[in-house]
């Protein structure tokens, strides 16, 4: 089988042609041709399925060397010309200049089905971008990228996708210790695959180097790639872009909060300009519904990217990208209404979301009252966020609280009467709820389907994505090739994972290994 890359990308925007990745700052310029780091014995842990078909990838192809060669980066396929790309951005709400990629090298694009897919290895080696970083990634975080995409797809959640896991045979040293000493790491590489890796931050490059130039070609290289819809003209054009991006935006991040997911890094370097989910570093799944957790423990003290900010915080990355973007239209005016609209619809988008995770379909000032109920009281008793929607499904109209409460009972982390005041408000909800559920013209049986539809049964908890990671140190991969077949039908009842149906364990209360989800493993 023979893969053509096509280097669009390349073909359009400035280069940095000096193809040597010795660390610097790099101007003028969208990316730096670089060249993989020759892996020391790579061995291919896992690869997707699904990805493989959307790329027209056989199975003979997978299995061959030569795709081990392609996704390890130890040969270069002929005719394509590997490159790492250049952007800035905010991280932790601080401008910090030129960020990356440091560890990201573009393989090339590949067209299928009428589609056009960008491969990008990560960890393959330093990059002009690395800063003071190896480029390198380890087996611990790579497994949990190469999981979570797929997770994160299969629920319907806009991503990066990722075609495959491997190990690179090499040894990474980084800061998790043993006995005192850092310990060195088994090195490994995720293929991701998007339309593009381009970011808010490719745009904030420019723009902050007054480069209007390239901040244009840039832009009119992203619209007429990938927001080929948008027909005005002019700095109307740029106005149209910022809109969609900004609702894209919004709709991610709805999805975000409807499966209870925190991406716990999300700066402006790691906001695609696509609005899909990118760049897993040290996200997570709540478990116990807490607005204010997040999982990320660089950022335990502020909270910037806790689950219950993450829409201010995309708004706030949207101003920013409205900054950067603001010399190609030179108007304040447009962009501001953007983002107010933003804030507004989100609010909207969020209250409609919630009301079918409950499996209501009307919409008026009782049914909202309900779901702000049900947010104080999921914050005041230690609720499992996946379970307690899902466990929805089993309630009938003509229930009575005590047996609703039953059916929830699953839910909670510590027994309700141990908690008196908190089980009379939760009786109290049940009881508004069902009052609701009796003006509701849906059969139980189409509500359990609604309720089935939004809410998924499986999502990859932390502790999960843990338990494979260190099995797969001992050269176990049996749990991530299950934890694989798992997500990709979260919303299924799935008879032979039932186990996986349940509250995080005891011994993953406490952090797992912090080391394990801090950003640049
Ligand atoms: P992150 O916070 O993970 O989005 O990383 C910010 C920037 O640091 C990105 O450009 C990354 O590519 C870069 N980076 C993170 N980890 C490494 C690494 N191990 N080596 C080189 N660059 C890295
Ligand atoms: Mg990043
Ligand atoms: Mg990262």
């Amino acid at each position: 089988m023979s893969i053509q890359f096509l280097h669009k990308f390349t073909n359009n925007l400035p280069a940095d042609e000096i193809s040597e990745n010795y660390t610097r700052q790099v101007p003028k310029a969208a990316f730096s041709f670089v060249t993989p780091r020759i892996p020391g014995q790579p061995k291919l842990i896992h690869s997707s399925k699904e990805v493989q078909q959307l790329l027209g990838f056989s199975d003979e192809f997978i299995q061959s060397d030569t795709f081990l060669k392609l996704v390890s980066g130890a040969e270069i396929i002929s005719n394509s010309k590997p490159f790492a790309m250049n952007y800035a951005g905010h991280q932790f709400g601080n401008w910090a200049g030129q960020l990356g990629d440091g560890r990201a090298i573009v393989l090339g694009e590949i067209e299928h089905n009428n589609q056009t897919f960008t491969l990008q290895l990560k960890g393959a080696g330093a990059t002009p971008y690395s800063r003071r970083a190896d480029g390198l990634a380890v087996l611990r975080s790579s497994i949990r990228e190469h999981l979570c995409s797929e997770a994160m797809f299969h629920l319907g959640v806009p991503t990066t996708r990722s075609l495959s896991l491997i190990l690179t045979g090499d040894e990474v040293l980084r800061d998790v210790m043993y006995n005192g000493n850092p310990a060195m790491e088994k090195g490994a590489i995720v293929c991701r695959v998007a339309p593009s890796f381009i970011r808010f931050g490719s745009f904030e490059l420019f723009s902050s180097q007054n480069d209007i130039e390239n901040l244009k070609l840039l832009a009119d290289y992203t619209i007429s790639n990938y927001y080929s819809e948008i027909q005005e003209n002019g700095k109307e054009k740029y106005i149209a872009f910022f809109k969609q991006v900004a609702e894209n935006t919004r709709k991610m991040i709805v999805h975000w909060q409807r499966v209870g997911f925190v991406h716990g890094v999300m700066n402006t370097d790691n906001m695609s300009i696509h609005g899909i989910t990118i760049d897993y570093g040290p996200y997570g799944w709540l478990e116990g519904f807490d607005p204010n957790w997040t999982p990320n423990t660089t950022d335990a003290e502020g909270r910037r990217y806790r689950f219950g900010n993450q829409a201010n915080i995309a708004l706030w990355n949207l101003y920013q990208l409205a900054n950067a973007l603001y010399p190609l239209i030179e108007e304040a005016e447009p962009l501001e209404t953007i983002l107010n609209n933003f804030a507004k619809q989100y609010d909207a988008d969020f209250y409609e979301m919630m009301l079918k995770k409950i499996g209501i379909t009307s919409k008026n000032e009782q049914t909202e009252q309900l779901i702000q109920q049900l947010l104080h009281n999921l914050e005041q008793t230690e609720t499992d966020f996946t379970i307690f929607f899902r466990n929805l499904n089993l309630i009938k109209k003509t229930d009575s609280v005590e047996e609703c409460l039953e059916k929830i009972s699953f839910s909670f982390y510590f027994p309700l009467e141990v908690r008196g005041l908190i089980e009379e408000t939760w009786k109290f909800w049940f009881e508004n709820y069902l009052n609701v559920l009796k003006e509701e013209t849906l059969s139980d049986e189409d509500r359990k389907t609604l309720i089935n539809s939004v809410n998924p049964k499986y999502v990859l908890r932390n502790y999960m994505a843990q338990m494979a990671i260190e099995l797969a140190d001992k050269e176990d991969y049996s749990l991530v090739d299950e934890l694989y077949n798992l997500v990709l039908n979260p919303y299924n009842e799935q008879p032979e994972f039932e186990k996986w149906y349940n509250k995080r364990p005891d011994w993953a209360r406490e952090k797992i290994g912090s080391s394990m989800l801090s950003c640049s493993s």
